[in-house]
């Protein structure tokens, strides 16, 4: 496995050679402000304690509170979580939110846990982080496989121990309980809006074949957009295989099917293919929306899509990268592309504060407005400086973090 945070900052060393960056702004760049490892001992049902490794990164907060989310994986590790909190700074400046970048974490496979030890693990958390968390100082939110449920009790332990009733330290809450209208669909519906802004400039046909990695909250939600805005979702995956359907699959029914068999294998219609196959399909767009190094230099060459569409973060190693470019595949990269998800972040944490409750309308009008300057501006840059997608958005990030710093 790749170091997910060196491949950042060979992103980033790309970009300062290419825009000539002050080297100290640089310098900073790659430095986190804070990154905190910290112990969480659990109560587990059968009596014993057991330890836990969680951890917060705060990148940078030139722009605003850090932002971020929080991932609960086996494979979490704290190189992972600082890559992360990097491009959630980078991300959030793309995006033009008033955000910098954190991202936080606990080594845990959350599918072994009951739900009570779930939840005092999550509150465990949040009473190691109290004094760094705080509307105004750090604001996380939900990643891979942490829930609006998982956000609630997260709150609720905040508001316990520091008296704050404005709910607006944690972001992706369940709606009755001061979560935005919006927020589940979010990601995959920016990534959409990003894709359809763009598509025409990098000449695709107005009615696209797709390929999705990942059927989770963002895999699911963009192919039930794609499709229902008449695009065809040819292939879907999840961590054990991938299915394949020429004429189109109907994503609500194969997550009712995943819900109720546990796996994606033998859906009706359907064949069943690798994960490997699936990223070496003939479609028009491949969306990585599961992990991050799953296009490499070993696969990379076998891509067959006119284009990818990042939704997860860090998908491609900067090795798979070049051998794209090389190979004239746009990347629309994932600072751009999944940014949606941290946009309605940033709203409902602008409501809380506020009081105010939007309606799913104005939340997804709002989104599509930050979104489509995000992927002009993006575009132009690239252009002036004739390059990709990747270095056209590092540059109108660190623009922006640049000149607020
Ligand atoms: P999730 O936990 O809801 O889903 C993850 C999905 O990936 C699951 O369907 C799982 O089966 C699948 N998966 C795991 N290993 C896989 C493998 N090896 N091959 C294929 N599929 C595999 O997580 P999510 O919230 O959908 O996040 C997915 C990605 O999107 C992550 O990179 C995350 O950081 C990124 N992201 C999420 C959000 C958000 O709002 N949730 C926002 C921005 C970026």
């Amino acid at each position: 496995m790749q170091n997910p945070f060196e491949n950042a900052m060979e992103q980033l060393e790309k970009v300062a050679k290419l825009k000539k960056f002050n080297p100290e702004f640089i310098s900073r760049m790659r430095a986190a402000d804070r990154d905190i490892r910290f112990s969480i001992p659990v109560k587990m049902d059968n009596g014993t304690e057991k330890i836990f490794e969680g951890y917060r990164v705060e990148h940078n907060n030139a722009l605003g509170p850090y932002k971020g989310g929080i991932r609960y994986h086996p494979d979490t590790e704290i190189n992972e979580v600082k890559a992360l909190a990097f491009w959630m700074a980078l991300k959030c400046a793309v995006a033009g939110i008033p955000m910098g970048g954190g991202k936080g974490g606990i080594t845990v496979d959350p599918k072994k846990l009951s739900k009570g030890e779930l939840e005092r693990l999550s509150r465990g958390w949040v009473q190691a982080l109290s004094d760094v968390l705080g509307p105004h100082k750090d604001v996380p939110a939900p990643d891979v496989n942490t829930t609006p449920e998982i956000m609630d009790w997260m709150a609720d332990e905040y508001e316990k121990i520091t008296g704050d009733k404005t709910r607006a330290t944690f972001t992706g809450k369940p709606v009755d309980k001061g979560g935005s209208l919006g927020r589940g669909p979010a990601t995959g519906l920016g990534g959409f809006y990003v894709f359809d802004t763009l598509r025409k400039e990098l000449n695709l046909p107005e009615k696209c074949t797709v390929a999705i990695q990942g059927i989770g909250n963002v895999g699911s939600n963009a192919g039930e957009i794609f499709s229902r805005e008449g695009h065809t979702v040819v292939a879907i995956s999840d961590s054990k295989g991938a299915i394949y359907k020429e004429s189109g699959l109907n994503i609500e029914e194969v997550s009712e099917y995943k819900k109720k068999n546990g796996n994606l294998a033998d859906f009706p219609g359907a064949t069943n293919i690798t994960n490997a196959e699936l990223l070496e399909l003939q479609v028009n767009v491949l969306v990585p929306a599961a992990f991050e190094n799953v296009i490499t230099k070993d696969n990379a060459g076998n891509v067959k899509a006119k284009i990818i569409l990042e939704l997860a973060n860090g998908p491609l190693t900067p090795e798979a990268d070049e051998i794209l470019k090389e190979m004239n595949i746009p990347v629309i990269p994932d600072i751009l592309a999944n940014s949606g998800g941290v946009t309605v972040s940033y709203f409902e944490w602008d409501q809380n504060l506020k009081n105010e409750r939007w309606t799913e309308e104005e939340v997804f009008k709002k989104l599509r407005v930050l979104l489509d300057k995000a992927s002009l501006e993006t575009l132009r840059i690239s252009r002036e400086l004739n390059t990709d997608l990747r270095r056209g958005a590092f540059v109108l990030a660190l623009e922006r973090i640049n000149e607020k710093m």
